[in-house]
C-alpha cells in the first residue's frame, strides 16, 4: 500500500511512518520539514500549496492527514486557517481526484469545550463547541471530511486526538507543551506570548528566577486535571484506524484512559527532577476534564498502554 502521511516529520507522523515502513508500506511524507528515515519519499511543501499537494498525492492508496499548525498565539490565526482549513480542503480535493481509498483525519479534543464540558467523560456525542481558533480549525476540518464522505462516498475516519506528548518532552522545560504545563518560568513566557496578562500577574510573584515546577489551580480552587497521551499510543491508534474496515465513517476519541491531576503529575516528575513546586491559583477556570475512549477501544480493538508514570520512567531511561 502507498500511504501519504502529512506532517510526516512531526511527533505522531514520524512514529506512524516508522511503523508503516517496518511493515513494508510505501510512504510519502508531505511536510515543511524532512522525515529523514530511510525509505520515506519526502515532498517538502505546505498543505495550502496545491502543487505540492498534487505531487504528494501521486499514486497514493490512503492518506493519513496528521499534519497541522497548532498555535494559541492570536497572530498565528490566519496562517493556521491556511494550513488547517485550506490545506485540509486541498488534500481532500486531491484525494478525491486521484481516487484515494481511505482518508484518516487527525482532529483534536479541542473540538469540545474541554475547559467547560457539559458532562464527563467527554464522549463523541458531546456537543462540539471549540473555544480556541485552533479547535475551530479542527472542527472545520472534520466538517469538510464528513462532507467528502457524504457527497462523494469517500471512506473517511476522524480521530479526535488527546493531548499528546513524546515521553521525553515531559521532563524538558523547553518543550512546547510540557515546559509551560509543568514549569513556572516557561508558563510565564507562554502566557506573555498569548497576551494573558492576568495569568502572568498571578504567576510572577512566585518567580525568583530559579527553575520550579508549577501546580495550577483554577479560580474555583480546582486542580488542573487532563489526559496526557504518549505519542506511541496515538500512532498505534492511527495505524489501526488505517487498517480497520469498521473504522470507516466513524468519529473516535483517541488517547489515554487516564486523566492525571497536575499535583500527582508534578509529584512523579519531582522524583526525578528534585525541583521545588509552587501551587498557584490562576484567574481562569481550571482545565479539568476526562475523555471517554470506549468507542475507539471497541472499534479498533486496542487499548492505550502508556500511563503518565510509565512515560516518565521511560523518559528517564532514555536519558540514561
Ligand atoms: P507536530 O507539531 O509534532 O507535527 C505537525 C507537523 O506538521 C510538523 O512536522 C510541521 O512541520 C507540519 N506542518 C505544520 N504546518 C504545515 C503546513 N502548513 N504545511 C506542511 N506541513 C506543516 O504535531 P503532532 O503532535 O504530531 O500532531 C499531529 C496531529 O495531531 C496534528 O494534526 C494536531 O493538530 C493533532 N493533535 C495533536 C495534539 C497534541 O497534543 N500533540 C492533540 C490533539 C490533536
Amino acid at each position: 500500500m502507498k500511504v501519504l502521511v502529512t506532517g510526516g516529520a512531526g511527533r505522531v507522523g514520524s512514529r506512524v511512518i516508522a511503523t508503516l515502513i517496518a511493515r513494508g508500506d510505501q510512504v510519502v511524507s508531505l511536510d515543511l520539514r524532512e522525515n529523514a528515515q530511510a525509505g520515506v519519499s519526502n515532498v517538502l511543501g505546505a498543505f495550502d500549496d496545491a502543487t505540492a499537494v498534487e505531487r504528494a498525492m501521486e499514486g497514493v492508496d490512503a492518506v493519513l492527514h496528521l499534519g497541522a499548525l497548532m498555535s494559541w498565539v492570536a497572530a498565528d490565526t490566519p496562517k493556521m486557517f491556511a494550513a488547517n482549513v485550506t490545506g485540509t480542503h486541498l488534500l481532500l480535493l486531491a484525494a478525491k481526484a486521484k481516487g484515494v481509498r481511505k482518508f484518516v483525519f487527525a482532529s483534536s479534543g479541542e473540538v469540545y469545550p474541554e475547559t467547560r464540558p457539559a458532562y464527563m467523560p467527554l464522549d463523541e456525542s458531546h456537543p462540539t463547541k471549540p473555544t480556541s481558533p485552533y479547535g475551530l480549525t479542527k472542527l472545520l476540518g472534520e466538517d469538510m471530511v464528513q462532507f467528502f464522505a457524504r457527497a462523494y462516498g469517500m471512506a473517511t475516519v476522524i480521530l479526535r486526538f488527546s493531548h499528546t506528548q513524546d515521553a521525553t518532552e515531559l521532563l524538558d522545560p523547553n518543550s512546547f507543551f510540557s515546559g509551560p504545563r509543568f514549569f513556572l518560568g516557561p508558563r510565564i513566557r507562554q502566557q506573555e506570548a498569548f497576551g494573558n496578562r492576568a495569568v502572568v500577574e498571578a504567576l510572577k510573584p512566585y518567580d525568583d528566577g530559579s527553575e520550579k515546577h508549577l501546580i495550577s489551580k483554577g479560580q474555583d480552587g480546582a486542580l488542573f486535571r487532563m489526559p496526557i497521551t504518549d505519542t506511541r499510543d496515538i500512532a498505534a491508534g492511527v495505524v489501526a484506524a488505517l487498517d480497520s474496515e469498521r473504522a470507516i465513517g466513524q468519529v473516535m476519541n483517541l488517547g489515554t484512559e487516564e486523566a492525571i491531576r497536575i499535583d500527582e503529575a508534578v509529584a512523579i516528575l519531582q522524583r526525578h527532577t528534585k525541583l521545588p513546586a509552587v501551587e498557584v491559583t490562576l484567574p481562569i477556570p481550571a482545565v479539568n476534564y476526562q475523555t471517554s475512549r470506549a468507542r475507539a477501544i471497541e472499534i479498533l480493538g486496542i487499548r492505550p498502554q502508556w500511563t503518565f508514570e510509565r512515560m516518565v520512567a521511560d523518559a528517564i531511561a532514555q536519558r540514561k
